[in-house]
């Protein structure tokens, strides 16, 4: 019996995109459903991980693009852990949400987005989370400054938020930062 190699290749330039944004080839997923079977939020997702990739490999991009799947993904990789392919679920959902936000698509769930953006804010100003500056910027984002007010309250006593922010060690992320900002600006002009 002689050897076969099987070529996997990408004909969904979406699949080029999310591979050049991650690194992940979703081509090798066989649909064996188990990322799907452990995600822990897949009840709540309008597209199951496993369907999400398959819909990338078919290059069905207003799908994949407005779906809601990645931007509930709370990346436990329970996913990424399961995957016999070893498809890095995970970051393809990552992936999915750059090109998304890249591509000018609105965030189907814009609170996620909202705290995505606060909490990068806040870490780029005080080089870790400093979650009373985040829940500010949260809010100023969302308008909606009554929703949880009472849980703030609660953990303001007991002393889970702080007034000041601890500015221990940000000197190394302000660095990366710097960094990351520089090998933005080379990508681009090259
Ligand atoms: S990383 Fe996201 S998609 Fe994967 S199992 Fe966790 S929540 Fe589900
Ligand atoms: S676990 Fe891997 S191979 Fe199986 S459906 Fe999910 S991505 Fe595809």
């Amino acid at each position: 019996m002689t050897e076969s190699t099987l070529t996997i290749t990408s004909q969904s330039q979406l699949a080029d995109a999310v591979f050049r944004e991650s690194g992940q080839n979703v081509n090798l997923c066989y649909q064996c459903r188990k990322c799907a079977a452990g995600c822990p939020v897949s009840y709540a997702m309008d597209y199951r991980p496993a369907q999400l990739i398959h819909a990338i490999r078919l290059g069905a991009d207003d799908l994949v693009l407005n779906s809601k799947t990645p931007w509930l993904c709370a990346s436990c990789e329970t996913c990424t852990t399961r995957c016999p392919q070893e498809v890095d679920v995970a970051k393809v959902m990552d992936a999915v949400k750059i090109i998304a936000v890249r591509e000018g698509v609105k965030p189907p769930i814009p609170e996620v987005a909202s705290f995505y953006r606060a909490a990068l804010a806040n870490i780029k100003k005080c080089g870790r989370m400093y979650e009373l500056g985040m829940i500010v910027g949260l809010k100023l984002r969302t308008f909606d400054f009554f929703k949880d007010a009472g849980l703030g309250m609660k953990m303001f006593r007991k002393g889970k938020l702080k007034m000041i922010p601890s500015l221990t060690g940000a000197r190394t992320t302000w660095k990366i930062f710097r960094r990351v900002k520089r090998f933005e600006r080379k990508n681009q002009t090259t």
